[in-house]
């Protein structure tokens, strides 16, 4: 059975200023799959991110659920399904895990309890800290709050922007398996990464850009087998 497209972006250009970031970017996200974007500093992968839900200098279409949001304001974004994780965490440093949680749920507030019940189950560690200030914590547990801040909007659409960026290789383990198990709860992610081989590894489909421009796609695990794809970005 052909799987439908949830999200789907084309011809998106990203300007700042001058600065042409993305140029003509084409690609598409089916329902329940993991799809990752990879690619070098600098290739545009955060632009094309930031210009799914931010108000940031654009041309091109975007269509989110057969709806085309390209000219949405960032709440109604939210509302209809799409929630981001910013590169860097960006948890509220100063309030607890409990507080952050309810920032998340800014949209969707009558179901704040039960939400916060299922992410302190999804996230144990949590559980403990709860009361605890977000920037007590380590990075590894401030990019899992960071991920079920994201998740108390109820998102059809996770997008992860360098989850995995400072991490030890132990934590981005966990952090890898946790994406996995959020696709088996029926959560469509679109993953940036420069941890080029893991996300390969989960992804269904995978886009590598360059300088702004899609170069390459395929299925995750046929990518990560390239010799192309080993050399440039997998230092092999
Ligand atoms: P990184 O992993 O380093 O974040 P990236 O693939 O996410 O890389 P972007 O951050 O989207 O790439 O950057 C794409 C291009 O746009 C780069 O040339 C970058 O220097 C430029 N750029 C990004 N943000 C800005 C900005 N706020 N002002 C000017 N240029 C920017």
């Amino acid at each position: 059975m052909e799987i439908s497209n949830m999200l789907n972006v084309k011809n998106l250009e990203v300007y700042y200023g001058l600065i042409k970031a993305v140029r003509g970017v084409d690609f598409e996200v089916k329902e329940g799959q993991i799809v990752s974007l990879i690619g070098s500093n600098g290739a545009g992968k955060t632009s094309t991110l930031q210009s799914i839900v931010n108000d940031v200098k654009k041309t091109g279409q975007i269509t989110f659920m057969n709806k085309d949001i390209s000219t949405m304001k960032t709440h109604k974004i939210i509302q209809s399904g799409i929630a981001l994780v910013p590169e860097g965490r960006r948890c509220f440093q100063n309030l607890t895990i409990e507080e952050n949680l309810r920032m998340g749920a800014f949209n969707n507030d009558a179901k704040y309890e039960q939400l916060q019940e299922d992410m302190l189950k999804l996230f144990p560690r949590l559980v403990q800290k709860r009361h605890q200030l977000a920037g007590t914590m380590s990075g590894g547990e401030q990019q899992m709050l960071a991920i079920a801040r994201a998740l108390m909007s109820s998102p059809k659409l996770l997008m992860l922007d360098e989850p995995s960026l400072g991490l030890a290789p132990k934590i981005i383990g966990e952090l890898f398996e946790t994406i996995l198990r959020l696709r088996e709860e029926g959560i469509t992610i679109l993953l940036v990464e420069q941890n080029a081989f893991a996300a390969l590894e989960i992804s269904d489909w995978a886009y590598v850009l360059e300088n702004g421009e899609v170069a390459l796609e395929g299925k995750g695990s046929d990518l990560v087998h390239s010799d192309d794809i080993r050399a440039k970005y997998l230092g092999a």
